[in-house]
């Protein structure tokens, strides 16, 4: 069965003796190397300062605390994406206002966003959903209009573009994932990318207990909340070693998910995602919105090709409805959404089977 999604490792000759390197160099922990996969990492965003941790989640923690947001607080966010996103808002005692999608590209609505903005409102934080680029333009507006800071999980969405931007360079923060099954693996990893220098270095402080590693442990006094985020040298080796092909890895997922778009976007009883003017897809996940949708995913798995939604809309998760919502969108996106393969290990001939049974109908 072709999967939906396939980590790619580098190859053992090139990957072990970068890892053995540093599991005997006597240093494991958060040193040299994670130093140096951050200011790599930086020069593929193209912006904003890099703030490596152990996972996407503490990213999303990091990132609402550097926002400001607090208990009682709210923080606008949307339903369709992994469940991280919002569980991170509740890390911080605030509540969750769900903000509908644009039907056409599955991503929260700038429009919907102004509709529930109120005086609680903290932070917004919006999700490239499977890839497919936010509407930055739309959303900076609001932001700047509301004087409200936006986080965006790009954790589906490296290399994702906005005018050629890479995301990383749109918001004060942008959250990255390098969990086992990301574009870019680390095992378990991520990021937060910060544009502000000052909020930068407290982030660091956050991430380790509140302690700062430049002084002394005598000569520190924490004086607010830290936790134990940091990433480690074997991490950011296999990071590094990863970085050296990313452009061409995700040049492979973007080959696939350009020529579905281009062979799927006109066939009967399919609908392709639309992107927003300028983006440009990571294409982590192929999106399709089928009628009948549980026979779509008998049809094609019976042929060999695996197809899901994957994910669980967040508001069916009771802790996480904080404030139902009606949200015609969403309820539309998901009664229809399906994810087919696409990505390095999918080849041209697997996207024409795919596109000849689609094509027969189910
Ligand atoms: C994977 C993921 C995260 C966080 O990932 P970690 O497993 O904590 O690294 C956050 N948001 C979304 C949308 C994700 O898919």
């Amino acid at each position: 069965m072709l999967p939906l999604i396939k980590t790619s490792i580098p190859p053992r000759n090139i990957l072990m003796p970068r890892l053995e390197e540093v599991l005997y160099s006597g240093y494991v922990a958060q040193g040299e190397i994670v130093e140096e996969f951050e200011r790599k990492f930086e020069d593929f965003i193209g912006g904003g300062n890099t703030l490596s941790l152990n996972s996407g989640t503490a990213a999303l923690h990091i990132a609402l605390i550097l926002a400001g947001v607090q208990e009682g607080d709210e923080v606008i966010s949307t339903a369709m994406t992994a469940e991280p996103t919002n569980v991170a808002i509740k890390m911080v005692g605030a509540k969750i206002r769900w903000a509908d999608i644009d039907y056409e590209t599955g991503n929260i609505s700038a429009a919907a966003i102004q509709n529930v903005i109120n005086e609680k409102t903290k932070a917004i934080i919006v999700v490239d959903y499977a890839g497919t680029g936010v509407d930055v333009k739309g959303i900076q507006e609001i932001s700047q209009q509301y004087n409200i800071p936006v986080i965006e999980d790009a954790a589906h969405a490296l290399g994702t573009t906005y005018n050629g931007k890479k995301a990383g360079t749109h918001f004060p923060f942008t959250v990255f994932s390098f969990q086992a099954i990301k574009h870019l693996t680390t095992i378990d990893g991520g990021a937060l990318q910060i544009q502000d220098k000052q909020l930068y270095e407290k982030g660091k402080l956050i991430r380790w207990f509140g302690l700062d590693k430049k002084l002394s442990r005598l000569d520190n006094d924490i004086h607010f909340q830290g936790y134990k985020y940091h990433m480690n040298n074997v991490n950011a080796a296999i990071g590094l070693v990863q970085l050296e092909t990313i452009d061409e890895l995700l040049q492979k997922y973007r080959l696939i998910g350009k020529y579905l778009d281009l062979h799927l976007s006109d066939l009967f009883g399919v609908e392709t995602v639309k992107h927003y003017p300028n983006t440009e897809s990571s294409y982590w996940l192929y999106t399709l919105k089928v009628d009948r949708r549980d026979d779509f995913v008998k049809m094609m798995t019976e042929n060999g090709f695996m197809a899901s939604e994957i994910h669980k809309r967040n508001d069916l998760h009771s802790y996480l409805n904080d404030h139902p919502a009606k949200m015609p969108n969403l309820d539309r996106f998901y009664s229809r959404l399906v994810h087919i393969p696409c990505g390095w290990w999918v080849t041209v001939e697997d996207c024409e089977k795919m596109i000849q049974l689609i094509k027969k109908g189910w």
